[in-house]
């Protein structure tokens, strides 16, 4: 008989990674495409998704027929349980049920889930939460995600709309956040955050080498890293600034619920982690209680930028052991 695999997702606005998992769970077969969600209709996104996986099949050399499942990590508010994404900020979704035309297309079961909320249940099924019972993750890219898993379950709020730590408001007339609101963390610590920040201080004239990839927007993670190993000086100054916020918020989190774990996650962590690790765990202890510091731990996500993969693969499995 054919053997089996899994296939999944993870839908960025940028792009999207895909990977298929055999039975044992190691990953066997890997695509990464850019995508351009801007101005594309739902029918092109669910386009792209079914290219990708279509594309995938023909790379691995497999069957249709031998894809036992498909699930995906995406970014907005997304109905885990029927497959509606209810809201996504960066791709063209609004009350959409994506689940039925990907199920119709395949014949196989088809999960999908906001895209922290998927990384975070991947850490604790597979990466470096593994063994706790609950966790805080936060990752931290272009936007800010959050995730939590409460007494061993991925904790989604009413309404799938939990866990936006992003915009926890840490300076109510701070920066500008895309949500409306000032001084959310996401404003002050994601990509654009930093890159808000070094733009800012470029433009009262301080020389910085960032300057040119913060003009027209957010930077590249790597470039971040490279600046940050040189000491560009308004580079390390956006970035402790964005550090010493992740700490609060880690603190506020901390005394909240008082996890075994916070993982940090996302494309700047994977990029400049260890740095950022190293300056959030420095000043954390000014804002956890001291009772609860000593039972929790800071890490980075152990899967890196596989973390959300994983977590599909745990979405298909649970989302398997309900039927
Ligand atoms: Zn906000």
């Amino acid at each position: 008989m054919a053997e089996s695999y899994y296939i999944c997702l993870d839908i960025g606005g940028t792009k999207i990674l895909g990977a298929i998992f055999n039975m044992k769970k190691e990953i066997v077969y890997r695509l990464k495409k850019k995508t351009k969600a801007d101005g594309d209709s739902v029918q092109n996104v669910e386009d792209t998704i079914i290219s990708v996986v279509s594309e995938m099949i023909e790379g691995f050399h497999i069957k249709e027929s031998q894809i036992k499942a498909i699930a995906a990590g995406a970014p907005g508010v997304i109905d885990q349980e029927k497959g509606i994404v209810l809201e996504s900020p960066n791709l063209p979704w609004k009350n959409y049920n994506i689940k039925k035309p990907i199920e119709k297309k395949f014949g196989a079961p088809f999960y999908i889930g906001n895209d922290v909320n998927v990384g975070v249940l991947g850490e604790y099924k597979y990466g470096v939460a593994k063994g706790c019972k609950n966790v805080v993750g936060l990752f931290v890219g272009t936007g800010m995600g959050g995730g939590l898993i409460l007494d061993g379950k991925l904790y989604t709020g009413h309404l799938f709309k939990g866990a936006e730590y992003g915009h926890m408001i840490l300076v109510p007339d701070g920066p500008r956040c895309n949500c409306g609101q000032r001084g959310c963390l996401e404003a002050l610590s994601s990509k654009q955050g930093i890159s808000d920040y070094i733009r800012q201080q470029a433009g009262r004239g301080r020389k910085t080498a960032m300057a040119d990839a913060c003009a027209g927007g957010v930077f590249k993670s790597k470039l971040l890293k490279k600046n940050l190993e040189a000491r560009d000086p308004v580079t390390v100054e956006a970035v402790n600034r964005a550090c010493y916020y992740l700490a609060i918020a880690s603190g506020n989190l901390v005394n909240t619920f008082s996890p075994e774990i916070v993982v940090y996650g996302g494309g700047v962590i994977e990029a400049c982690g260890d740095y950022f690790l190293d300056r959030i765990v420095a000043d954390v202890d000014r804002f956890c209680m001291p009772s609860i510091r000593n039972t929790v731990r800071f890490e980075k996500a152990g899967l890196g930028d596989d973390s959300i993969l994983y977590g599909a693969l745990a979405m298909i499995l649970d989302g398997s052991k309900k039927k």
